[in-house]
């Protein structure tokens, strides 16, 4: 038997007429796709929140942002490279080269008062401070963590 509801509700199918045997509810297309669209989101979010690595990857992404991965896909392939490698901390800065074993040294090559970290290389380094405030303005606040 197939069931139809809301303001279609007009004839009650059987085995034998309903055309493709399925439930009739109702229901437009769009809620549906809104609705497991916010469900994959909030699932996505979950699996990201009780991820145990990705350490410095957490730092900068809290969970799912469609509006900055569309920037992100926006972005030449060199410069995506860049932002991945600062996000994750695999990016070209003494700390992941010495990990690597690709350098002896793993401080900060400008201020040499930390290592050489994605954080410290966006948010703490004190050589960058006057590059970072007029580059990030009012929002400085933010990446102080
Ligand atoms: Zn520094």
């Amino acid at each position: 038997m197939c069931l139809e509801a809301g303001p279609m509700q007009k004839k009650t199918h059987t085995s034998e007429n309903c055309p493709r045997n399925v439930l009739v509810l109702g229901i437009s297309i769009s809620t549906i796709y809104s609705s497991i669209s916010s469900w994959a989101v909030h699932e996505q979010n979950k699996l990201w929140q009780e991820l145990s690595g990705c350490r410095q990857a957490k730092r900068f992404l809290y969970g799912c942002d469609h509006s900055r991965a569309r920037y992100a896909l926006s972005l030449s392939r060199q410069d995506l490279r860049i932002l991945v490698g600062l996000l994750t901390g695999h990016a070209d800065l003494n700390r992941h080269l010495h990990i690597m074993g690709q350098c002896r040294y793993s401080g900060c090559p400008l201020c040499q008062e930390a290592e050489d970290t994605t954080l410290h290389f966006i948010a703490h380094c004190s050589a960058l401070m006057l590059l970072r405030k007029n580059i990030l303005g009012t929002t400085l606040s933010r990446w102080t963590l």
